[in-house]
């Protein structure tokens, strides 16, 4: 992990006073490729977070806005998608595990949080389990025609045969999972 990179989503929030503050990032395609495990490619996300601080305790309210690169699940190309949504999160210092995942106990003494990871979850979260753009806007251009004119002659071969060596293509191609 680019580790100069994220130090900016460490909010050190032991000298901030109690009451109520706000955070504003900017995240990138640094912020995906940097990640070690992301289905994000890239993206351009403002986030907004709302820190209210209390002792031993702050409840972070996160709003994100923008646009994401991610793999279409039809076509396999790198397509814009829009990602926007809201999460909280409290962060209680003192012991104790966690039992809540919008909780998170910190140690007494801990001074800072980075909340790089959350970030990508939220932003991760809130995409559908199927992203196929042109499939809601109608929009077939979106979508890879080369691949989809590839695999509809695969799929429906002029002569069908058992062995057909263009179905081994076909696995190269939709095995998108590895
Ligand atoms: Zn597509």
């Amino acid at each position: 992990m680019a580790t100069d990179y994220f130090q900016q989503f460490a909010i050190q929030f032991s000298g901030l006073a109690d009451g109520d503050h706000n955070f504003a990032f900017e995240i990138g395609d640094q912020f995906f490729s940097g990640l070690e495990y992301s289905v994000v490619e890239g993206g351009d996300v403002k986030v907004d977070v709302l820190l209210h601080k209390q002792p031993n305790m702050m409840t972070l309210n996160f709003d994100f806005e923008g646009q994401v690169k991610v793999m279409c699940d039809r076509c396999a190309g790198s397509v814009p998608y829009p990602v926007e949504g809201s999460q909280r999160l409290i962060i209680q210092l003192g012991d104790g595990e966690a039992d809540d995942d919008e909780l998170i106990i910190l140690p007494r003494g801990e001074f800072e949080f980075n909340i790089a990871q959350h970030l990508y979850e939220y932003i991760a979260l809130s995409l559908p389990l199927r992203v196929v753009p042109c499939e809601e806007t109608d929009d077939t251009s979106m979508c890879d025609q080369t691949v989809l004119s590839r695999l509809n002659e695969i799929i429906v071969p002029e002569e069908s045969s058992p062995v057909d060596p263009r179905w081994d293509k076909l696995k190269g191609l939709t095995n998108t999972d590895n």
